[in-house]
């Protein structure tokens, strides 16, 4: 991408030119790590190795892994410049999708229920401060084509939501709530959550689930686990935001893309969830 960049600018201004915006680039890149570093000290994140045992009930959550914010060339638009879904592969973003697919795998060999949001909005229905974005009935709201064989699946349970949080989006108009339902009929004592974007929809349903659990809502719920690793965020830089209107940035910090997925899992961990930094399944030894 920055090589395109240069060389853009090269035709354009020549090569003396494009140096030198190579090397402040490069100087960028050096700030954007000081700053992590610097994020990193004043706001350190604990994680744990997280193993999930056979007779603790566990659930899974899959937050928005779907086309709209995670397949390059899929996504809303603003100013020629996709915002939603990554402009091209992204690193964090195929994690997180290799760790679904991983997990799901895991928990549908084990009959354990699985639940996944999708975000699907009607054309009118707009998502303050982003522009409209993974419509109803378009590709973008599906599940990304990794996850797309859990739909066949018993234990398998989607939720399409048209808000950031997932356990608003399960209201349903009589006021039951598909996912507190689905907790209490799997009597789900823990909730492992994986998803995109780490620090907007993934953090909005881990808080109204604590709080929930909190109040004693969401019995038997006990722990509500944040994998770092199947979580990401998007890339929305300032330079671009401050030019469109009613937009807010959400920058990855260059190539890094840990700013926002720090302060994401700090503030879920604020809330009283588990960080994981790795997931397993206990293996019990098979009775000869
Ligand atoms: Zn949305």
């Amino acid at each position: 991408m920055v090589g395109d960049c240069i060389l853009a600018v090269a035709m354009m201004e020549g090569w003396d030119i494009a140096v030198h915006y190579w090397i402040l680039s490069c100087e960028l890149k050096i700030w954007y790590c000081r700053l992590v570093d610097l994020l990193k000290k004043e706001i350190p994140l604990e994680e744990e190795p997280v193993v999930i045992a056979e007779h603790v009930k566990t659930g899974l959550v899959l937050v928005d892994i779907i086309n709209g914010f995670c397949t390059p060339g899929s996504g809303s638009l603003v100013m020629t410049t996709q915002i939603l879904a990554p402009r091209e592969p992204n690193r964090q973003i195929s994690e997180m999708i290799g760790e679904s697919e991983r997990l799901a795998r895991l928990f549908c060999d084990k009959k354990w229920p699985v639940l996944a949001f999708l975000d699907s909005h009607r054309p009118d229905q707009l998502e303050h401060p982003y522009p409209p974005h993974c419509l109803a009935g378009t590709d973008e709201s599906n599940l990304v084509p990794a996850l797309r064989w859990l739909e066949r699946e018993p234990n398998f349970t989607m939720r399409r939501k048209d808000c950031y949080d997932g356990f608003i989006g399960s209201i349903e108009e009589d006021g039951s709530n598909v996912f507190v339902n689905w907790v209490k009929t799997n009597k789900i004592k823990v909730l492992l959550v994986l998803g995109i974007c780490t620090d907007i929809c993934v953090l909005d349903f881990v808080c109204s689930t604590l709080s929930a659990r909190n109040r004693g809502f969401l019995s038997p719920l006990e722990d509500v686990v944040v994998y770092s690793r199947g979580c990401a965020t998007f890339d929305f830089p300032v330079s671009i935001a401050r030019d469109t209107k009613d937009a807010i940035a959400h920058p990855q910090a260059g190539s890094l893309q840990e700013l926002m997925h720090h302060v994401g899992l700090y503030m879920a961990k604020g809330r009283g969830a588990k960080i994981a930094k790795e997931v397993s399944i206990e293996c019990t030894l098979q009775k000869p």
